[in-house]
C-alpha cells in the first residue's frame, strides 16, 4: 500500500501484541474497500498507558483497539464511556472524534470508549444459530472476557452461572453486572462445584473464558475429564489458537457442538471497523485474513 501523510492511522494497544491477528483483518478490510488507512500493533507497557492514549489523539489516530492488560486501565483517560463498556468495566475500542475546523488540532479531540467484545460474541452466536433466550449458560472463568460474555448472555435472557477458581472474582462479576442487568439470573459458583453445577444444567451453552488450552499449552482444558458434558450442550471456546482446542475435542467426543472464538474475534473487529470508518465491514475478506494467520 502507498502510505502518505494523508493515510489514516488505527492500532491495537496491548502488552504484548506481537502475535495479534487484528492488523491482518483490518488492513485486508481497508484494502478491499480502497480506504487509505493502516492498522498497526502498538506495544504499550503498563506504565505508559496514559501517555499512549493521549498520544493517539496527538498523533491524529482515527481510533484504536485495546487488549490485555489495558482494557480497564485506559478508562480514566477517556472523555466518554459507552453504557455497555461501563457495565462490563472494560474498553476494547476507542473512537476519536474531532472538531470539523482545520484549526482545531489534536487538542480538540474527544475520545470515547466502547466494548464490542460482548456484541461481537452475540453476533457470532447468531451466525451459529445459537438461541440464548431461556437457555442455561455456564461461563468458565471470571476475567475480562468473561465479563463481556456474561453481560451479553444476561442481556439476552440467558440464565448465567459463572465458575471461577477464585470464587470472590465470580461473586464480584455478578454483583457488578446486577447493577446494570438487574432482572437477569446470574449465579457465581466455585470451580470445585463444576461437576454439581454441570449436572443441573439442561442443554446449556458452555463458554470457556479462561486461557486454558491456548497455544503453546494445547493439552490444557478447563473441563475436568471426570465430569460428563451435559447432554445437548453447546460449547463455545473463546480460545482460537489452536483452531480445534482440547475442550472442543472433549465436547465433540461427547456428541456436543463446539466452536472456537475466531468468529467472536472477527465480529468484534467488524463492529469496531464500522465505528471508525462508517463503512459496512467486508466480513468475508476479514474472515479470510484471519484464516490465513
Ligand atoms: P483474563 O482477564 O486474564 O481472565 C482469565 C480468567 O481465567 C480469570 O478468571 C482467571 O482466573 C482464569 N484462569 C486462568 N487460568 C486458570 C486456570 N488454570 N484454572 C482456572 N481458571 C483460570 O483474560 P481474558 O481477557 O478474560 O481472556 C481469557 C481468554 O479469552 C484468553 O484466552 C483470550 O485470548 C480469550 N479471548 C478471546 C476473545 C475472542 O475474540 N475470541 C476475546 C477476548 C478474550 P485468575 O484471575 O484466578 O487467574
Amino acid at each position: 500500500m502507498n502510505i502518505t501523510g494523508k493515510t489514516k492511522l488505527l492500532g491495537l494497544m496491548g502488552w504484548p501484541v506481537a502475535h495479534t491477528f487484528s492488523p491482518a483483518m483490518h488492513n485486508a478490510a481497508a484494502a478491499a474497500l480502497g480506504l487509505d488507512l493502516v492498522y498497526v500493533p502498538l506495544p504499550v507497557p503498563p506504565r505508559a498507558v496514559g501517555d499512549a492514549v493521549r498520544g493517539l489523539a496527538a498523533l491524529g489516530f482515527l481510533g484504536a483497539n485495546v487488549t490485555v492488560p489495558h482494557k480497564q486501565a485506559v478508562i480514566p483517560y477517556l472523555e466518554e464511556i459507552a453504557p455497555a463498556a461501563q457495565a462490563i468495566g472494560a474498553v476494547n475500542t476507542i473512537t476519536i472524534s474531532r472538531l470539523e475546523s482545520e484549526k482545531a488540532g489534536a487538542s480538540q479531540a474527544r475520545l470515547s470508549g466502547h466494548n464490542t467484545d460482548w456484541s461481537g460474541f452475540l453476533a457470532d452466536l447468531r451466525s451459529l444459530s445459537v438461541e440464548v433466550e431461556g437457555r442455561d449458560c455456564l461461563i468458565l472463568g471470571a476475567g475480562g472476557a468473561a465479563r463481556a460474555v456474561a453481560y451479553a448472555l444476561a442481556r439476552s435472557g440467558g440464565s448465567v452461572t459463572i465458575v471461577a477458581r477464585r470464587p470472590q472474582q465470580a461473586r464480584r462479576l455478578v454483583a457488578d453486572l446486577q447493577e446494570h442487568v438487574s432482572q437477569a439470573p446470574l449465579h457465581p459458583a466455585p470451580w470445585d462445584d463444576l461437576g454439581r453445577v454441570a449436572g443441573e444444567l439442561t442443554s446449556p451453552l458452555i463458554v470457556n473464558a479462561t486461557p486454558l488450552g491456548m497455544h503453546p499449552h494445547e493439552d490444557g482444558s478447563p473441563w475436568p475429564g471426570e465430569v460428563p458434558f451435559p447432554s445437548a450442550a453447546i460449547v463455545y471456546d473463546l480460545v482460537y489458537s489452536p483452531r480445534r482446542t482440547k475442550l472442543m475435542q472433549q465436547a465433540g467426543s461427547a456428541g456436543c457442538r463446539a466452536s472456537n472464538g475466531l468468529g467472536m474475534l472477527l465480529q468484534q473487529g467488524a463492529l469496531a471497523f464500522e465505528m471508525w470508518t462508517g463503512e459496512k465491514p467486508p466480513l468475508e475478506v476479514m474472515e479470510g485474513a484471519l484464516h490465513r494467520k
